[in-house]
């Protein structure tokens, strides 16, 4: 068994795939082709917005958002530690200051009160500017909008979403890429929606963010090519990739079907034994992982494993404690929860063509740690 099986999806999806990838070879518009702008009017339609702008990876995508909300030096940008090094990455190499938020022990996700502590904290030290957050929809569960939407306003901070997990997810019927002021995503082959290489995506209802960030993208480009108006990134989704990414999303809520249902297996019989993650009331998610936790994770996984069950642990280290992020100076205790997580969390294998056979196989394991 494979910890994400993309063979399985492309042999399901393999004719139209091949045809949509003979098509671009054919008519040879190898960047910005006729397919980009397509799968752009598809994905602003699949998640209820303006504009969908889209990029070379899930990382630009956070770059070219904080780009067009001008973050720079002596800016803050609160964001979860618990949480892929890239939503804090970002917010460092713009020259602004990340700062970390406590995670909830059962979404996994931001902690609103861990939030208002951290901007509490930072507006009595004085030392950086209140400017934006970065919520990341964790393992497919979208973050607590309705809650960060209310801490943001109090503050007059941005909010930007970080989908890259969370494409596919919901509140109340609102899509995921639909929350804050913009949203991002990435289609790394592993996230919920992948392509065959590194892509990504900006979303937003605002025009003037959705200009910038389609200047930013071509070096900076004026009207023309050649009239650069702005400092930019050379950061365009390749049309391949774009060909691939409009047959994906023909068959994508299909996949978000079946992942819920193995999600909900999972949590039938699993629940019994681990800390089994909590979907909130009308919230959706897009299963991007499977993740449990348990004070002996470790000697649990080795169980799996002996039973050729492939099993992940996002992540191990909280960004806080990253080398990378050892200049600003937190204590490992600073975000009890999620250290905990961090030293706890696991995921199961979990995909749209998940066989019945390794479905039941990974369910039936259960009795081993009875
Ligand atoms: C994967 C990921 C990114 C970065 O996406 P890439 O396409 O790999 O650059 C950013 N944030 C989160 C939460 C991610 O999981």
């Amino acid at each position: 068994m494979q910890f994400i099986d993309l063979e399985a999806q492309y042999k399901h999806l393999k004719q139209r795939i091949d045809k949509r990838i003979f098509n671009v070879l054919t008519h040879g518009k190898y960047i910005m082709g006729p397919e980009v702008k397509e799968l752009e009017e598809r994905l602003a339609d699949y998640v209820g917005v303006k504009h969908a702008i889209t990029c070379a990876n899930g990382t630009d995508a956070l770059t070219l958002s904080l780009m067009a909300l001008e973050v720079k030096e002596g800016d803050a940008i609160f964001c979860p530690t618990f949480t892929f090094f890239a939503t804090a990455e970002v917010v460092a190499f713009a020259g602004a200051t990340p700062v970390f938020v406590d995670s909830d022990v059962s979404t996994f996700n931001m902690c609103p009160v861990s939030l208002e502590k951290q901007i509490k904290r930072t507006i009595d030290e004085g030392k950086v500017k209140l400017k934006a957050i970065i919520a990341v929809d964790l393992f497919g569960l979208p973050a607590n909008y309705p809650e960060i939407t209310k801490v943001a306003k109090k503050y007059g901070l941005k909010i930007i979403e970080d989908a890259a997990q969370g494409f596919g997810g919901e509140i109340k019927n609102q899509r995921a890429g639909s929350f804050g002021d913009i949203a991002t995503t990435s289609f790394f082959p592993a996230k919920p929606l992948g392509c065959y290489g590194d892509g990504g995506a900006v979303f937003t209802n605002n025009d003037d963010y959705a200009e910038l960030i389609k200047s930013y993208r071509i070096h900076g480009k004026g009207l023309d090519k050649y009239d650069n108006v702005r400092i930019g990134l050379n950061s365009r989704l390749d049309t391949i990739q774009a060909a691939v990414l409009l047959e994906k999303l023909v068959d994508f809520p299909n996949e978000l079907i079946a992942r819920n249902d193995i999600a909900k297996k999972y949590e039938e019989v699993f629940s019994c034994y681990f800390n089994t993650p909590a979907v909130p009331f009308l919230f959706k998610s897009s299963w991007a992982q499977y993740t449990l936790y348990d004070s002996d994770s470790d000697s649990i996984r080795a169980v799996f494993h002996s039973n050729s069950i492939p099993t992940m642990k996002y992540y191990p280290t909280c960004l806080h404690e990253q080398t990378a992020f050892k200049y600003l100076n937190y204590a490992e205790n600073d975000f009890p929860t999620a250290k905990l997580l961090s030293n706890q969390v696991f995921s199961l294998p979990i995909s749209g063509y998940m066989s019945n056979e390794n479905i039941e196989k990974i369910l039936s394991s259960c009795i081993l740690f009875d």
